[in-house]
Order: structure tokens, then C-alpha cells, then sequence
């Protein structure tokens, strides 16, 4: 099954995520657990999300990839910002049990100077600290583009903190194209090669998402800026290639494009058109 869709506003709750996404005619999304500056979540509806459970349901939708807010940093140098980090998580990991069997994706953090090393330890601590067997939800480590002191900017760094993890059947990774591109990995000209690496690094098991985006700047710039599908440097050609690969059969794809309704709908059609794996 072909999963596609984008990351859409929580505005309105879960059954008006579902509606808008399946109006744009996505059968998976996207969404901020709460504001992604990191301020209080909203209460859950229990109501809301039962209704949206059904919804999805009928429709055939695929696993939901939540997004942890951008602030969250789990190897930030000072104690209290990592305490932030361990609090959201938890919080965020009890609610994603309303909608049981989903992903939770977060960006590893920055070492902010403590380096990459440091960084590997604090993450693994905090992960340590908040996993636990008995959650049904994935927790997705997201491929980094490597902006200023970012971890996760090689699949080494991602391999390195799965190790140190105890309950690590609870982790997986989110690759977002527009970062490994941005991060150095070729996905346009060597995307088998890139795709055997990340298999013989971190192994293809752990892949549970793709972020499916363009990139503003060229390879290994560092930058993290996206693009609509076939308006920047990775192009409409090769990220067709991604959705078509065989590696990839049956993940969740989601657009974190800068568009509108209007526009995720457009790159939607356009991506179900060029979909040539089997559908069934
Ligand atoms: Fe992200
Ligand atoms: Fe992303
Ligand atoms: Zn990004």
C-alpha cells in the first residue's frame, strides 16, 4: 500500500486532521503534539479521537508520524532544558496511547559545543529515562541535516545512540530526504548505495518513515531548507525513485513541503500517478 500525505495543523483535533488530509486525498499524516515552540499541550477529546479512530479506519489510513516540538533537546548542556526534554516526552509518549500503535518522531538534539560524543550519551540517558516496554508507539530518531551542532547528521551518530538504548525495539528511524541530501547522502545519483549504508549501519528494520521533501540548497550544504517536490535541488525524478523503491514499500511518506492545502493535494496526485509499485 502506497501511505502518502503531509504534516498538517493539530487545529481542530484528530478527526479534523483526518478530514483534511483525507479531503486533500492523503491516508496518513503528520502533526505538532503540541506547539512546536514546546508550550502546554492540549487536553485530550476522548470523544475526538475515538471518532477520528473510526475515521481512519474506514478510510484504510496508515500509522500516524507525530512530531515532538523543535525546542525539545535532549543533549542541551543545561540540566533544566533537559528536564523539559524528559517531561515533554514522557507527557507526549502517555498521550500517543490514545491513539495506540503510532509513531513519535523527534529531532536528537544539539551538543551545542559539549560534542558529538556528549551529545550520544545525554540522548541515550534521556531515551533511557522515558522508553518503556509496555508504550505501543514508536519512538522515530529524525536523519539530521547537520545545521550548527545537530546529532543524527550521519546514520553512525543514529547507530550510536539505538546502541546505547535499553528497550530498543522501541526505536526507529524517520529519514527526512530533504536532510540526508543536505547532510551529504546523494539520493539523486547513488540512492541504492545510500539506502545499503543505511542497512549496514542501522539496518532497514529500524526505517519506519520518510519525510518526503525537496531541498532549497545543494548536497551536503548543511542548511535545512525545504522545497516543494520538483522545485528544488533533489528534483520530482528522484524523489519518484524514493517512493518507488522497493526498500521503502509500505512506509508512511509525509510532505513537510512549504505549501497549502491546495498545493500537498497537487504533489499527492502527482506522486499517487507515479507510483508503479503494486498498490494492493
Ligand atoms: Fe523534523
Ligand atoms: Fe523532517
Ligand atoms: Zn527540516
Amino acid at each position: 500500500m502506497f501511505y502518502i500525505g503531509n504534516h498538517t495543523s493539530s487545529s481542530g483535533g484528530y478527526l479534523a486532521m483526518g478530514k483534511r488530509i483525507a479531503g486533500e486525498k492523503g491516508n496518513t499524516f503528520a502533526f505538532f503534539t503540541r506547539n512546536p515552540r514546546g508550550g502546554k499541550a492540549k487536553e485530550i477529546d476522548e470523544k475526538d479521537v475515538a471518532a477520528y479512530l473510526d475515521f481512519a479506519r474506514e478510510q484504510g489510513f496508515g500509522k500516524l508520524v507525530a512530531h515532538a516540538p523543535y525546542t525539545l533537546n535532549a543533549c542541551a548542556a543545561k540540566e533544566n532544558l533537559r528536564e523539559f526534554a524528559r517531561n515533554i516526552l514522557r507527557e507526549d509518549l502517555q498521550r500517543m496511547e490514545y491513539t495506540p500503535g503510532n509513531y513519535y518522531n523527534f529531532h536528537p538534539g544539539s551538543h551545542v559545543g559539549q560534542g558529538a560524543d556528549v551529545g550520544i550519551e545525554k540522548i541515550a540517558e534521556v531515551l533511557n529515562e522515558v522508553l518503556t516496554p509496555a508504550q505501543s508507539t514508536i519512538v522515530l530518531l529524525e536523519t539530521m541535516s547537520g545545521k550548527g551542532s545537530e546529532m543524527g547528521r550521519d546514520f553512525q551518530e543514529l547507530r550510536a545512540i539505538i546502541d546505547r538504548v535499553e528497550v530498543n525495539e522501541k526505536l526507529g528511524v524517520c529519514l527526512d530526504t530533504c536532510h540526508v541530501w543536505d547532510a551529504g547522502y546523494d539520493i539523486v545519483e547513488h540512492l541504492d548505495e545510500v539506502l545499503e549504508e543505511f542497512d549496514q549501519v542501522i539496518g532497514l528494520d529500524r526505517l519506519k518513515a520518510i519525510h518526503l521533501n525537496d531541498s532549497m540548497n545543494p548536497l551536503a550544504s548543511h542548511k535545512d531548507r525545504h522545497a516543494k517536490i520538483g522545485e528544488g535541488k533533489i528534483g520530482a525524478e528522484a524523489l519518484v525513485r524514493v517512493i518507488n523503491h522497493p526498500a521503502l514499500n509500505g512506509l508512511p511518506f509525509i510532505l513537510e513541503t512549504p505549501n497549502d492545502e491546495e498545493g500537498w493535494a497537487k504533489e499527492i496526485a502527482f506522486l499517487k500517478e507515479n507510483y508503479k509499485l503494486s498498490n494492493a
